[in-house]
């Protein structure tokens, strides 16, 4: 810091036109420093294998697109900045991916991003889950405790996009009549079970179809839920059998349903109701509704963006392009073109 404070202490003893040329020069470097920022930034992160992280690695000429390559001593793998990463195998420049996000936020229809970015609505289709994809990690290792509020919701199951091109696919049931009402079949609707944790962290993901039983509830708290949580449900036999199995404590409060007429309130017992978990279903369905119904094979990918927007909202001034660019940049890995394509009509966790 001596060396700050004498230049900017001398810096008044300046008459205006040495100040006029030092203010050039400083706005000069500042441009030079934000120029290389975006360059420096990704290989700045080369430090160790992209694959299995060992820090024995040598650069190794340069790729077609004159990127630098690096070899790993340890395991021989070769790799760019790029590599494990969602934009790995991409034909187009981070820049054009940086440029997709902020539409991709915006829910801006697939033909709307594939004009702004230049890319083909195919390309902006698998971007779209190539990212949506990539942010089921940042629900691993997030760990809940205290009052947790646990309940699922359903979608109904969409067979979209199977059809064409596949010639394993069959249609598992009829196909639905226009106007018919297939509400209240749970056991064949898709299950989305959601948790709140009352200290601020949320939960999302499709596990499969009909109500939650044991597998799908190990599944989705068995590691989740730390020894101090009270998880706050609806009164359904399979959770209570599951948590009876824990050493986590079980509150069970009546559904959630509200009559027509608003006569029947929620049920409150205190602190242990369900609504955070009710609001967050209710935000959700919202959230959807900007997307015309889709697949129940990409349900998953939907979840998964809703849930680290509600994550990351709390984080002051947050940019969240920018989060989520640096997100999938640093992601490790990537989904390929048949990782996408290839997700089986239903998922199934358990
Ligand atoms: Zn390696």
């Amino acid at each position: 810091m001596g060396r700050f404070n004498t230049v900017y202490n001398e810096i008044g003893n300046l008459n205006s036109s040495e100040l006029k040329s030092i203010a050039d020069r400083i706005f000069e470097l500042l441009q030079q420093v934000e120029d290389s920022t975006e360059e420096s930034f990704q290989e700045s992160q080369i430090v160790t294998c992209r694959k299995c992280e060992s820090s024995q690695i040598a650069k190794f000429g340069k790729d077609k697109n004159g990127k630098q390559r690096y070899r790993c001593r340890s395991c021989g793998c070769t790799f760019t900045s790029t590599s494990f990463s969602a934009f790995a195998h991409s034909h187009c420049a981070p820049d054009v991916w940086k440029k997709y996000i902020p539409l991709l936020l915006s829910r801006c229809s697939l033909e709307k991003c594939a004009s702004e970015c230049g890319i083909s609505v195919r390309t902006a289709f698998l971007w779209r889950h190539k990212i949506l994809g990539l942010l089921q990690r940042d629900q691993e290792n997030r760990f809940m405790s205290g009052i947790v509020e646990a309940d699922d919701m359903f979608f109904s199951v969409s067979y979209k996009g199977n059809h064409t091109k596949s010639k394993k696919f069959v249609m598992p049931r009829e196909a639905f009549k226009r106007g018919t009402d297939n509400a209240g079949k749970l056991g064949s609707k898709a299950c989305v079970m959601c948790a709140v944790e009352r200290k601020g962290h949320v939960y999302g993901e499709v596990l499969g179809i009909g109500a939650a039983n044991c597998d799908m509830l190990a599944y989705a708290f068995g590691d989740r839920l730390l020894e101090d949580t009270i998880v706050v449900a609806d009164k359904a036999h399979s959770t209570k059998k599951y948590f009876d199995g824990t050493n986590i404590e079980l509150v069970q409060t009546a559904a959630h349903t509200i009559s027509k007429d608003n006569t029947s309130p929620p049920e409150i017992k205190g602190v242990y109701h369900l609504q955070n978990v009710n609001n967050l279903h209710r935000r959700f369905r919202t959230f959807m509704r900007n997307y015309n119904g889709v697949a129940t094979k990409y349900l998953n990918n939907y979840v998964n963006l809703y849930i680290w927007l509600e994550n990351h909202k709390k984080e002051k001034n947050i940019d969240f392009a920018n989060e989520l660019y640096n997100s999938i940049k640093l992601s490790g890995s990537y989904l390929r073109v048949e990782d996408i394509i290839n997700v089986p009509p239903i998922p199934c966790v358990a």
